[in-house]
């Protein structure tokens, strides 16, 4: 139930987007409507944590980025919504999730293409864990961690025993650090405006070092949650799950966006293919689910120009600075 005083609190400020993030073109139109709900979100208070009015999505019609038409105009907004009571046991249980792997070694070894080592650096952005970090160091490299969150950094410190950074990139890029590869796994598409944090994150990169980002494809994304919604329309409470429900996903890549801000910082794309799936254990996922979710994983591998189509629920790409 909710609150009833919730409905006397003010709802949360937002400020208008009103240019693209990646093109700075205004020629945006809206493709989605989605809520703003902040009971699952409590840290977010003093605002009204029931259900707010839509938010609405922007394409933008010169390269095909989305992004929310208006994003939350609060101090720390992010940190809020992600604050968790973590605690070492739920650290514990995320660093040994084996779910993700296949996306991890998918990353390293394309990675071990372009650096086959042995003099080869690694630095992992929004480490978390430390899990990728680890699986880096343990196929030779010598990897390190970013990660703002002072608590999952300590955690990852402790549990890696590799270098975790809770300094910024640009501030590691002044202390002189430069890697061969830097890694930007399901991060991207959290922090809103990414142009800024895409150049700080080059000035990291060492003269021929490979930048791996792998984030939501944003187009296939809405042509799924479209297809959910129609399904579960006689659901209201699961019918809330969107793809950018309080704007947890904030950018929203199409390939020729993704290519645009790589470009855009001086990189030179070397490839954006469909990216792995996590492969949530038969338990979890049951058959049907875990059959499908396998199917369409290894035929975006293996059709060409799959990646223009929704069997690339996820984008990875791999670009070089010169
Ligand atoms: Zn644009």
């Amino acid at each position: 139930m909710t609150d009833p005083t919730l409905a006397s609190l003010p709802p949360l400020p937002l400020r208008p987007t009103l240019q693209c993030w990646i093109c700075e073109s205004t020629d945006l139109s809206v493709v989605w409507h989605d809520v703003i709900d902040l009971q699952w979100s409590p840290n977010v208070a003093p605002y009204n944590h029931s259900v707010q009015p839509a938010c609405r999505l922007f394409r933008c019609n010169t390269c095909g980025f989305g992004q929310p038409a208006a994003v939350p105009d609060i101090e720390n907004y992010y940190g809020r919504i992600y604050h968790r009571e973590w605690t070492d046991e739920s650290l514990e249980f995320d660093y040994q999730a084996t779910y993700r792997d296949t996306i991890y070694n998918d990353i390293l070894k394309q990675l071990g293409r372009f650096h086959p080592g042995p003099n080869r650096s690694l630095l992992d952005i929004g480490a978390h864990t430390g899990r990728f970090v680890w699986l880096a160091h343990e196929q030779g490299w010598a990897a390190e961690g970013l990660e703002i969150n002072p608590v999952t950094a300590e955690f990852a410190s402790r549990r890696t025993a590799l270098p975790i950074h809770t300094q910024r990139a640009e501030e590691l890029a002044e202390h002189g650090k430069r890697y061969s590869a830097v890694t930007l796994n399901d991060v991207l598409e959290h922090l809103p405006e990414p142009m800024p944090i895409l150049r700080s994150v080059t000035e990291v990169m060492a003269s021929g070092g490979v930048l791996a980002i792998k984030v939501p494809h944003g187009p296939m994304q809405r042509v799924k949650e479209g297809f959910r919604r129609r399904i579960l329309r006689r659901d209201p409470m699961l019918d809330r799950a969107g793809v950018m429900s309080n704007f947890v996903h904030v950018n929203h890549f199409s390939v020729n966006s993704l290519r645009l801000a790589l470009e855009s910082v001086g990189l030179k794309v070397v490839e954006i293919r469909a990216g792995r799936s996590e492969t949530i254990p038969w338990k979890q996922s049951g058959i049907g689910r875990g059959l499908t979710v396998r199917a369409i994983d290894r035929a975006a591998r293996v059709i060409p120009g799959s990646v223009h189509t929704p069997l690339a629920m996820n984008l990875q790409a791999f670009a070089m600075k010169p």
